[in-house]
């Protein structure tokens, strides 16, 4: 855990350092006394701005080394936090000019009025405050998740491209040969991030497809797809980790679907994802046949018993949610393991909770205990009901319940209460695990 946290910490010095680093530009040489403080000071935020936005690709660049201290939806928001930050920057760059400088600054930004330096300049702003508007307000504009993705990549590299241009063509502040240099460095590394993610990576993919070997109904709207690996050994995973699921489309393509992997994970001849039909990807799955070519790019993530050892283990499990839990309890169950497991399953009826049969079966592998949690059960229905809360956990948990590791995965309401009841039953933070199965 301490590792996990000093690696954090670095990743995190590295990330202020490399959004400081141009700063350097301002340092190297002697600047001109004449041009004053808030200009200096307006240029110095530009380029900060500018450096975090050329990061932004590498935080959601899925790079293990990078997502394991934190895990993937962490880094995401932060992605998302820094896009603010770096926009305001950005943003704040134009304006100081404007209000502290020289109000005739406004000329050059003007399109029509300004200089090419001055339009590429505008150009990126407008490309940030697009990426704002459409990723603050994508649900309520009624943009789907794809069209967003598409916006989002094509706004951002014109936005870094066109911030590129206006240094290049303002030229002041790279016009030496060490400033030159370290701006050549700083360009390099981001092209090289890029050429990685979206070519070299997609491409050793495209070498390891998988095909879709079965697809299974469950309950509940679920189901179950098996994947071979073809032509290769395939991969083992932790227990709860997930992956980027491509199918009928090349592993090139801008938007890719992430899903946990439901199956035994030291098992890497066939990989198993539940999924429920939701929007027009995962309804479309469930009529996919045997045979349809598949790209996973994985593991990813934290969730996982493997990485937050203890002796036994709560699991907090709501409608597709329990896709996760599956595979931990089956991986559990493959290995012996004997540790007490306590799974909370919250269901709306029980003819809807998908791999019920499964889990009884799994009940009597394991040291499990099984609580169902039904908010609309039937008449004769006498286990609990309504939703999962504190009573239920107080109730059903035993005396030592403060050392056990939880893991919750489920709707968003679910996940809120369960993070205030576990407070309020003061377990400690560290040993709660969530997964959200919405980025964006
Ligand atoms: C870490 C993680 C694990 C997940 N595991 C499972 C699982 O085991 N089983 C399961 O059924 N679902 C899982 N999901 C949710 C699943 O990814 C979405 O339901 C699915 O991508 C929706 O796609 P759609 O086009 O059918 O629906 P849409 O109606 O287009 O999208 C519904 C919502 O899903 C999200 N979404 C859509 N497309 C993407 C995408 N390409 N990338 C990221 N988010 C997207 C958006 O928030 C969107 O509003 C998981 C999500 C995450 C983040």
């Amino acid at each position: 855990m301490i590792r996990v946290a000093v690696r954090g910490s670095l990743w995190f010095g590295l990330y202020v350092a490399v959004a400081m680093f141009p700063l350097a530009f301002a340092a190297i040489g002697v600047a001109d006394q004449r041009r004053g403080f808030w200009r200096e000071f307006a240029a110095a935020l530009g380029f900060v701005g500018l450096s975090m936005m050329g990061m932004q690709l590498i935080l959601v660049a899925r790079i293990k080394m990078v997502a394991a201290p934190f895990g993937e939806d962490a880094l995401v928001a932060f992605h998302r936090y820094m896009g603010y930050a770096g926009t305001a920057l950005v943003f704040a760059h134009p304006l100081l000019l404007i209000v502290l400088v020289d109000p005739s600054y406004i000329e050059r930004i003007i399109p029509w009025t300004a200089p090419w330096a001055g339009r590429f300049g505008s150009l990126a702003i407008l490309c940030l405050l697009g990426i704002i508007v459409t990723s603050v307000w994508r649900v309520r504009l009624r943009i789907s998740y794809e069209t967003w993705h598409a916006i989002h990549l094509v706004a951002s590299a014109v936005a870094i491209i066109a911030a590129v241009v206006h240094v290049e063509l303002i030229n002041y502040y790279i016009d030496r040969p060490w400033k030159r240099g370290l701006w050549i460095v700083m360009s390099a590394a981001l092209l090289g991030v890029f050429v990685w993610v979206r070519i070299i990576r997609p491409a050793i993919r495209m070498r390891h497809p998988w095909t879709v070997d079965s697809v299974v109904a469950e309950r509940g709207g679920i189901s179950t797809i098996t994947f071979k690996p073809v032509n290769h050994a395939g991969f083992t995973f932790a227990p709860g980790q997930f992956g980027w699921l491509s199918m009928n489309r090349s592993p090139f393509s801008l938007t890719q679907h992430p899903f946990s992997f439901s199956s035994n994970g030291d098992d890497p001849s066939a990989l198993q994802m539940a999924i429920k039909s939701l929007g027009d990807f995962t309804t479309t799955l469930a009529g996919i046949q045997p045979g349809t070519r598949a790209y996973i790019d994985g593991p990813h993530g934290v969730f996982s018993p493997d990485r937050n050892e203890g002796p036994g283990f709560a699991f907090i499990a709501g409608g597709v949610g329990i896709s996760p839990i599956m595979s931990m309890l089956r991986t559990l169950a493959a290995r012996g393991d004997r540790r007490p497991c306590h799974l909370f399953y919250g269901v709306n009826s029980l003819a809807a909770a998908a791999f019920s049969e499964e889990i009884d079966e799994l009940a009597s592998e394991l040291e499990l205990s099984v609580w169902y949690v039904v908010a609309d059960p039937e008449p004769d229905w006498s286990g609990d009901r309504g939703f999962i809360s504190e009573e239920t956990l107080r109730m059903r948990l035993p005396a030592r319940y403060q050392t056990l590791q939880y893991f919750i995965c489920g709707p968003g309401a679910l996940q809120d209460a369960m993070a205030d009841a576990l407070g309020a039953m003061a377990v400690p933070a560290d040993r709660v695990h969530t997964e959200h199965f919405n980025f964006v």
